[in-house]
């Protein structure tokens, strides 16, 4: 017994968990078993730095700060600050578990990129990693180690003002470009130190909240969720995905936080998911609110026995996780099994090993250079040419023009919501960008015209002015960024009333009229359509906006983004999607008093040349199950510009036991065509893959039938059997 003794001694005296060697498992369960309750319990509370109502805001007094501290949702961006409080935790804290510090960069960190939204618009799956990489490597300079992002709900409604969060209206197109910016964040595995932990959100059926009303009541019927809602959940996961965040909204009287079903059961058993779940900023809380729980304590025990680990802010568990253990109403083998997954993560981060921050100038870690024009890049190629008439863009001709709007100054609104700590001293005004680009070969004026909203028209007289001495007038319009985002939802889609009359009152000129919008979401522009001869739309770009714009406008660049999501004729329409089911009569389901249909639909845009496509092919028009379809497309660049084409692939089923949409994006690919040439698309179509659907308890049917493959204007039929 006493040689057993000494051996136990001496192994535990090894303290595995602190060996760099040891593989990361042996370490989280050394460092579990040498944890109290009150400890384990420490690391699934996150305390806040920011809240000042919060009592856990470190901000009152970082002395004060248990150096027990599991993990802190932090909006400092000092680097010394955060180092000092990991400090605490490192050398004060009985174990020396250092924090793991969160925060939601979500278009960038320093150097701001496009809205998701707009980054959908792109199709360019490189950027997209790029991009999230850069503000990966930032926010490790910053001192943060894991976002709250990337935001994956995918949206049918855009008055929802988190639709500018999302990468738009399909499902697939949200999974890709969510693969693409999980790994731009994480890296490939061990993380180095300048990759994060990514969080996939809001899970599930969040943007699916009645009239875009923002947290409030979804109903959703299984299918949707396994259909729309689940898929960019399921290929996230398996890419990797280390954490995710359960969503605000209950799902038929359930709310996320608390719902075993869809947590526990789907997302833990069904998915397999075992990366750890954080709630959402107050999510537990809100269970009473929600009418699921009578206090904090039954509402922790909700969210914790759907195995959501790790409570942000409310400091829920914080109070009563111990005493529920005591109780037995939850076990110590599932506070471990809780407290292995943020321990795993800690180590897989390094934390252990680098808890401090390498504290480096601003310049030798934000907005670099070479990062910039990977921004700029990136803002170019979300940038959608809606209308073109008699080709008036580009202005290559012209020497003098009216620059009218509130927008044309603007370096603000430009970054769009949740900005992380771009500044925007670091944006160029559209008005500099322009100048920039045009040199002096051109003559400005610039008038603003009208504020962002209100109703104040005395600027109209001289934006009239201005217009009339001009050759042509652009017209810088759009959302204000707080506009967007969360808890920001829209009735309509419309821009404010002053901006339309301001847009009829510069139509009275009879110039030619560029409009120009920023926005979070698509905009109502039915009315304004027809008093303008070009529509750019230019989401919210972020720090590099002004640039690209500007090339575009001067024909330097060409426009290659196209649209993730439908613009409506009107928001009465809403929701309209492409990816519907057809109605029982085919020629109905449309409203009497506005045309059918959108105004532009999924996936549209113009570009400066002219792409013709042909010669659809298919490897075969008959196949099995476990065959391959190899499909092509011959897409010729018949115009005088070089040009960015995204090439998409729907497919549609025509009967099955579960009715299918009209059409369904299956693949895509964004290729540069040269003047003149021709290039030649692929897909291999792989039936299992493409061509299986889920039904209601997510199980994926394949079945036997009649298929069309659908790519722009062309179509092809095959026989799966
Ligand atoms: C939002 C989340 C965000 C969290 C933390 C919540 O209100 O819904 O998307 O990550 O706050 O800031």
């Amino acid at each position: 017994f006493f040689i057993s003794f000494l051996l136990f001694q001496s192994v535990d005296a090894q303290e595995v968990y602190k060996n760099a060697k040891a593989p990361v498992q042996k370490r989280v369960e050394d460092l579990l078993k040498r944890m109290t309750l009150k400890e384990k319990i420490m690391q699934l509370n996150q305390y806040t730095e920011g809240d000042k109502d919060n009592p856990n805001n470190i901000e009152k007094s970082v002395n004060e700060l248990s150096p027990e501290v599991g993990s802190l949702i932090f909006s400092s961006s000092d680097p010394v600050f955060r180092n000092k409080i990991q400090k605490k935790a490192v050398e004060e804290s009985r174990l020396g578990i250092p924090i793991l510090f969160a925060f939601d960069v979500i278009h960038g960190y320093k150097t701001i990129y496009p809205i998701p939204l707009g980054q959908a618009a792109s199709w360019n799956l490189d950027l997209a990693k790029k991009a999230s990489a850069i503000a990966a490597k930032e926010s490790r300079l910053g001192g943060i180690e894991w976002t709250f992002s990337p935001m994956i709900d995918v949206a049918y409604d855009p008055r929802w003002g988190r639709v500018s969060e999302g990468y738009g209206e399909d499902p697939y197109t949200n999974a890709q470009f969510s693969v693409a910016t999980i790994l731009g964040y994480q890296g490939t595995q061990p993380y180095d130190s300048l990759h994060v932990a990514a969080c996939l959100k809001h899970y599930i059926g969040y943007s699916h909240s009645e009239g875009g009303r923002d947290y409030v009541y979804t109903d959703i019927s299984p299918q949707s969720i396994w259909e729309t809602y689940i898929p960019p959940y399921i290929a996230t996961i398996n890419a990797g995905a280390a954490t995710l965040m359960s969503s605000f909204n209950d799902i038929s009287g359930i709310p996320s936080t608390a719902n075993t079903h869809w947590l526990k059961d789907v997302l833990r058993t069904q998915l397999g998911f075992n990366g750890l779940i954080v709630s959402d900023w107050y999510g537990i809380d809100q269970l009473k609110s929600q009418g699921v729980a009578k206090d904090d304590k039954e509402a922790g025990l909700k969210a914790f026995l759907a195995t959501t680990d790790v409570d942000m802010v409310d400091n829920i568990y914080g109070r009563h996780l111990e005493e529920l253990v005591k109780e037995k109403k939850i076990t110590i083998a599932q506070i471990d099994d809780a407290v292995r997954r943020i321990l795993k993560l800690k180590f897989e981060l390094g934390l252990f090993e680098k808890p401090y921050v390498h504290v480096l100038p601003d310049d030798k870690r934000f907005l670099l250079p070479e990062d910039i024009k990977t921004v700029e890049k990136y803002a170019e190629e979300t940038m959608v040419l809606l209308k073109n008439k008699d080709q008036v863009l580009p202005l290559e001709s012209v020497k003098n023009i009216a620059l009218i709007g509130p927008f044309a100054k603007d370096n603000d609104h430009v970054m769009g919501s949740w900005r992380g700590f771009g500044k925007t001293k670091d944006v160029v005004p559209f008005y500099e960008g322009m100048i920039k680009e045009f040199g002096s070969n051109v003559n400005f004026e610039y008038v603003r015209g009208c504020d962002f909203e209100g109703d104040d028209k005395s600027e109209f007289d001289a934006a009239y002015q201005a217009a009339l001495k001009s050759d042509i007038v652009v017209l810088y319009l759009g959302e204000k960024a707080g506009w967007s985002g969360e808890n920001a939802s829209r009735s309509s889609l419309a821009l404010p009333q002053i901006q339309e009359d301001l847009i009829k009152h510069i139509a009275t000129t009879g110039k030619k009229i560029i409009l120009v919008f920023s926005s979070g979401r698509p905009i109502e522009l039915a009315l304004i359509e027809p008093l303008v001869d070009g529509i750019i739309a230019i989401w919210q770009p972020g720090t590099a906006g002004s640039a690209p714009l500007a090339g575009i406008l001067s024909g330097r660049i060409n426009p290659s983004g196209k649209l993730p999501i439908t613009f409506p004729y009107s928001t009465g329409q809403i929701p309209i999607y492409y990816n519907h089911r057809q109605s029982a009569r085919v020629y109905q389901g449309h409203y009497q008093d506005v045309q059918q249909g959108p105004l532009y639909p999924f996936a549209y845009s113009l570009s400066y040349t002219t792409f013709e496509y042909s010669d659809i092919k298919l490897s075969k028009d008959n196949i099995n199950k476990s065959d391959k379809l190899v499909a092509s497309i011959t897409v010729k660049n018949t115009g005088k510009k070089d040009g960015l084409e995204t090439v998409h692939w729907f497919i549609r089923d025509w009967h099955s036991s579960i009715s299918r949409p009209v059409k369904e994006l299956k693949h895509f690919e964004k290729k540069l065509i040269k003047a003149g040439e021709m290039v030649t698309y692929t897909f291999e179509i792989d039936p299992t893959r493409d061509l299986s659907f889920p039904d209601a308890t997510g199980k994926r049917l394949l079945e036997a039938g009649d298929f069309q493959l659908k790519v722009a204007d062309k179509e092809a039929k095959f026989v799966l059997n």
